[in-house]
């Protein structure tokens, strides 16, 4: 909210209080009147005290992050999917990729992550599709949206769990960019599965920033898994579709 629009708030409180108090002074016994007028004071100045306090808490300085409605109306249905193996799983982050494009909701990238019990069985836990042109934050890719959510539903600024289990897997519609391999490395996820590769990001025009073999490696060496090219073909098509009408962006 703007200082303009905050000063035209604070002014209309001050005149209707000041109305108000007028009506109350002038209909009741002075006593009485003096009394409410008081209080009407009181009420405006803690008010005005706390309106900058609520309203630029409300906007400069909190960021609100959501996934498309689309998305939300069908996550029950996810959920209560069967994930047995590796496919099951990307099909559901290359669905979210899809689905985006369709929609309209943000770039053709969609990421999922999924529980992995002790017995090896896999349930969703999280999805995420990229925000960057609806939400006007290019920090918002499939990847950081679902790592968001997971560590919001653990409570947990990490997924790594102490005693080893459960595990979360991340599986993405496309190999990540810089900063998703950066969120990837600090999230606590045990393993990473990309589908379209970062040359098959960067055919269609995006930058995916330097992210070299080394960088996977050394992710390896502290414990995550990665796979790549995981139902690339399928994945890759979504951003062929998207290249003959979406909008690139790039640093
Ligand atoms: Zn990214």
């Amino acid at each position: 909210m703007s200082k303009r629009i905050e000063t035209k708030t604070i002014l209309a409180v001050t005149a209707i209080i000041v109305i108000v108090g007028g009506l109350i002074f002038k209909k009741r016994k002075q006593e009485e009147a003096e009394g409410c007028v008081f209080l009407l004071l009181f009420c405006s100045v803690v008010f005005c005290s706390l309106l900058p306090l609520l309203t630029l808490n409300a906007t400069t300085f909190s960021v609100k992050i959501t996934l498309p409605v689309w998305a939300i109306q069908s996550y029950d249905s996810y959920q209560a999917r069967e994930y047995k193996t590796d496919e099951d799983c990307m099909a559901l982050a290359i669905e979210l990729s899809a689905r985006n494009m369709q929609k309209g909701t943000g770039g053709p990238f969609g990421a999922a992550i999924f529980e992995r019990s002790s017995d090896g069985t896999l349930s969703l836990y999280a999805i995420g599709t990229n925000r960057v042109t609806e939400l006007n934050n290019s920090t918002l890719h499939g990847e950081m949206m679902a790592i968001q959510f997971a560590q919001k539903k653990r409570n947990n600024y990490t997924l790594k769990a102490q005693d080893g289990f459960p595990k979360y897997e991340l599986f993405t519609s496309c190999s990540p960019c810089i900063q998703c391999l950066g969120a990837c490395f600090w999230s606590g996820i045990s393993r990473l599965v990309c589908g379209a590769t970062k040359d098959d990001a960067e055919a269609i025009g995006f930058d995916e920033g330097p992210v070299f073999e080394a960088s996977y490696e050394h992710l390896r060496e502290t414990g995550i898994q990665t796979q790549f090219e995981c139902l690339r073909e399928q994945a890759n098509k979504v951003l062929q579709d998207y290249a003959k009408s979406g909008v690139i962006y790039n640093p």
